[in-house]
């Protein structure tokens, strides 16, 4: 079994930075605004605790929300078609 990583990678995360896009999704109801989805890529992108992050996602197998530039509440195949820039459910 393999422990989780720490978490004081956070302090350096760049979505801090940005409080106000969705990271945890649109409202209920309300379209994603695309501009806000470019927006947090690029964050993400550019982050530098990127691998940290995508690292920690996968081990702590999150569900929700926007992190390391992909949706994780969608399916596998849905983050691929995400990525790739295909609609967001
Ligand atoms: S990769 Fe994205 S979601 Fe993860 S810490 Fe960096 S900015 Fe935040």
């Amino acid at each position: 079994m393999t422990a989780l990583i720490g978490l004081g990678w956070m302090d350096e995360a760049a979505c801090l930075t940005v409080p106000e896009l969705p990271w945890i999704g649109p409202r209920r109801g309300q379209p994603l605004d695309p501009g806000a989805l470019e927006q947090m890529t690029q964050t993400c992108d550019h982050c530098p605790v990127l691998n940290q992050c995508r690292h920690y996602v996968d081990q702590a197998a999150v569900s929700a929300g926007f992190w390391a530039g992909a949706w994780r509440h969608l399916s596998p195949d849905a983050r691929v078609e995400d990525a790739a820039g295909g609609q967001v459910a």
